[in-house]
């Protein structure tokens, strides 16, 4: 019995005859894991191999490539790639939403990855039709609040935001100083907000939480150090990685990233999945196959297996990536893993 089975529902994708996605199912499954197939018009679709893992509990999604900063520890800042207008195009984001939709998707979905969700003119009209496909979920934008003002808060929030987590960066001289919180008062009088909210200095943030209208506002500022180099893409020599990684990894079990592309990535830090030697990283395109047969695909559950047990071999940014999952985050990844 793995760790952490038996704390949570079994998950298992339903799929009608023909290999439609219907949804997620929450239930107990015979002990074949992996070996599922699909009965397709009477026969056995080997192709359809699934496997038993529950849903991401955050789905990112690049809704395009641009972001107005370059911020030395970010990819971003060592690439031209955010300076591109780059936009995921409307069929794959019309096919993502579907299969969301047709599985009752509840977790958090955000609009970036390497994006600033802000600068998106798109933005708000992706929210209304995110929030339409699915009713459930946690809508959650992530920004730098350089273009945030109290009408465009006020507007994502009646569009059906859930969230709005803005990281108020500090400028590229002082990354490596002790954050500094005062920034967060100046925000929250730029945004016409009197409230103080709940502040916590946390391990990798000082983080404030409150509600506006009937979303959660959460500001951070960040500690810089706690970064990791986002798979080699980072040539910021403070976080570097000097060391071959030996703990396994759990993130792709708990997080799912897709870039503009539709590439679904192994995990958020991969970068760019247009070069070949990213291809290990690609599970597959959303545009040509549901996000949920991805996501439970025996290509991503093998590549989940060996990450578990550190075996890095073919994935080189992983055997070099400093990623560390906090406490409760194992425990999530480990009562997602079914198997
Ligand atoms: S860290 Fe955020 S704000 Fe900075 S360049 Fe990257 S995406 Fe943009
Ligand atoms: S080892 Fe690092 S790069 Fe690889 S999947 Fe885990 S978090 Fe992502």
């Amino acid at each position: 019995m793995g760790e952490g089975q038996g704390s949570g529902p079994s998950y298992s994708l339903v799929l009608s005859l023909g290999g439609t996605v219907r949804g997620w199912s929450k239930q107990s499954l015979p002990a074949d894991r992996g070996r599922r197939g699909v009965v397709a018009a009477g026969r056995l679709c080997a192709s359809m191999r699934t496997v038993r893992v529950a849903p991401p509990s955050h789905l990112e999604v690049e809704i395009g490539t641009f972001c107005n900063r370059r911020c030395p520890w970010c990819p971003n800042g060592w690439s031209e790639r955010g300076q591109r207008h780059d936009r995921m195009p409307e069929r794959i984001w019309r096919a993502l939403l579907r299969d969301l939709r047709a599985t009752r998707f509840e977790g958090t979905f955000a609009f970036h990855n390497y994006n600033e969700p802000l600068a998106d003119p798109s933005l708000l009209g992706r929210v209304r039709q995110a929030r339409r496909a699915m009713p459930h979920a946690r809508l959650s934008i992530f920004t730098n609040g350089d273009l945030l003002d109290r009408p465009m808060l006020d507007r994502l929030v009646r569009a059906g935001v859930d969230e709005m987590r803005v990281t108020l960066y500090p400028p590229a001289r002082r990354a490596f100083e002790p954050p500094d919180a005062t920034v967060i008062a100046r925000l929250l009088r730029r945004l016409r907000i009197g409230r103080k909210g709940l502040q916590v200095d946390k391990e990798r943030r000082i983080e404030r939480r409150l509600r506006v209208g009937r979303a959660l506002l959460v500001i951070k500022v960040p500690r810089i150090e706690s970064y990791c180099d986002r798979a080699g893409s980072v040539a910021l020599a403070q976080l570097a990685s000097r060391r071959r990684r030996r703990a396994g990894c759990l993130y792709p079990y708990l997080s799912a990233a897709i870039d503009f592309r539709g590439n679904l990535k192994l995990c958020c830090h991969v970068y760019e999945t247009s070069r070949p030697e990213d291809r290990p990283y690609v599970v597959g395109n959303v545009g040509e196959t549901p996000f949920s047969e991805l996501w439970a695909s025996a290509r991503l559950d093998r590549l989940r297996a060996r990450l578990a047990r550190a075996d890095f071999r073919g994935l080189p940014a992983c055997a070099r990536c400093t990623h560390r999952m906090r406490p409760w985050m194992i425990r999530e990844a480990k009562r997602r893993r079914q198997g």
